[in-house]
C-alpha cells in the first residue's frame, strides 16, 4: 500500500486506500496539521494515487506515481510563490483559467495550494470559485496548519485529512534511520520537544547537531585565545534567532564555568572544560563569564544577535 510511506495516521491512510479502490474520490482536499506533519508527503501520495494507472493506488511503480513522487508531473501542479508572504491572487487567477485544459499525461489534473492560510480574502475567494465549478478530472489539495484562517464556505466544500502526532514506538525508529549519528539523550529531547511530529523532531536534531559543532568551535578557539577563530564561530551566528542564540551562549557559559571551578580543585564534567582550565586563568574566566551573562542578558532584552555578536567578538578575542 503506497500510503504506507506515511508514517502513522492508520485511520486516514485506510479511508483513503479503500477511497480509492473504490474510485471515490473527492475534488477538494484539505490536508491539516502543524509544521512538519507530514502534509507535503502526504499531499505527494493522494497526487499520485489521483495520477495512477496502476492497481491499488498509488502503486508507486508505474510512470505517473514515479513523476509525481520526483515532483515533475506536468498534471501535478503547485500554486504558490515562496518568495512572497501571500499566495498572489494572480496566480489563483491563472490556475483558474489553467483548469480548464485537459490533462497532459495522466486522467486527472492536481493542483496543491502549499500554504493555504497564507491566501488572502481576495485569493481565497478566486479559488472558491475554481472549487464551485471544477471539471470533473481537477483535484485541489489544500495544506495548511491553520484550518481556521480559511472561509468556511472554501472549508465545507473539502474533504478534511487531518494529520495526527506520531506515539513515540514510532517517532524513535524513524528518527535513528535518518539521524545515525544522534544520541539516545538527543533522539528523547527531539520526541519530547516536537509534539509527535517527525519533520520537528527531524528540525530540532539538526539543529541540535549545528550547535555541537558550533560549540565545540568556539570552545576551541577560545581554549587557543584564537580571535580569528572566534570570528569565523561569531559571524554566522549574528543571522542567528534570538532563542537560539541565548541557547548557545549558556551553553559556553555552562563550559566556562565547569572550567572555573577546575581551576579551584574539582573535576570538571563538561566536554573541553579541562583543556580550557590548563590554557586559561582563572582572572580570564571570570572576565568571559561576566561578559556572557551580560549578553546573555541583552539578548533577552531584545538587542539584537548582530550586536551581540559584534560585541562578543570584541571583547573575547
Ligand atoms: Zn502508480
Amino acid at each position: 500500500m503506497g500510503f504506507d510511506t506515511l508514517l502513522g495516521n492508520d485511520r486516514l491512510k485506510q479511508n483513503l486506500t479503500g477511497a480509492f479502490a473504490r474510485n471515490r474520490v473527492s475534488h477538494f482536499y484539505l490536508l491539516s496539521g502543524p509544521a512538519g506533519s507530514g502534509k507535503k508527503t502526504l499531499a505527494s501520495l493522494v497526487a499520485a494515487a489521483a495520477l495512477c494507472s496502476g492497481e491499488n493506488r498509488p502503486c508507486l511503480h508505474c510512470a505517473h506515481c514515479r513523476k509525481v513522487m520526483a515532483g515533475m508531473h506536468p498534471d501535478f501542479i503547485t500554486i504558490d510563490d515562496p518568495e512572497k508572504k501571500f499566495v498572489p491572487v494572480e496566480l489563483v487567477r491563472n490556475a483558474r483559467a489553467d483548469v480548464f485544459i485537459q490533462p497532459n499525461e495522466a486522467e486527472r489534473k492536481v493542483y496543491l495550494f502549499p500554504r493555504a492560510q497564507d491566501m488572502r480574502m481576495e485569493a481565497q475567494n478566486a479559488l472558491l470559485k475554481i472549487l464551485e465549478e471544477p471539471p470533473a478530472y481537477g483535484v485541489f489539495l489544500l495544506l495548511t496548519d491553520n484550518a481556521e484562517k480559511l472561509l468556511p464556505t472554501v472549508r465545507s466544500r473539502c474533504t478534511e485529512l487531518a494529520l495526527q502526532a506520531l506515539p513515540e514506538h514510532i517517532l524513535r525508529p524513524a528518527l535513528e534511520k535518518a539521524c545515525p549519528a544522534a544520541s539516545q539523550q538527543q533522539i528523547t529531547g527531539a520526541i519530547n520537544r516536537s509534539g509527535g511530529y517527525l519533520g520537528q523532531a527531524l528540525g530540532i536534531l539538526e539543529e541540535s547537531e549545528d550547535a555541537t559543532q558550533t560549540t565545540t568551535a568556539f570552545l576551541q578557539a577560545y581554549a587557543a585565545s584564537d580571535a580569528y577563530g572566534l570570528t569565523q564561530v561569531l559571524a554566522p551566528m549574528e543571522k542567528w534567532k534570538r532563542d537560539m542564540l541565548v541557547e548557545e551562549l549558556e551553553r559556553w557559559l555552562l563550559v566556562l564555568a565547569d572550567a572555573l571551578s577546575a581551576r579551584s580543585g574539582s573535576t570538571p564534567t563538561q566536554p573541553m572544560a579541562d583543556k580550557i582550565c590548563v590554557s586559561r586563568s582563572a582572572q580570564d574566566l571570570l572576565r568571559a563569564i561576566g561578559i556572557l551573562q551580560k549578553v546573555i542578558d541583552y539578548a533577552r532584552r531584545n538587542i539584537s544577535p548582530g550586536a551581540i555578536c559584534g560585541y562578543l567578538q570584541w571583547e573575547l578575542r
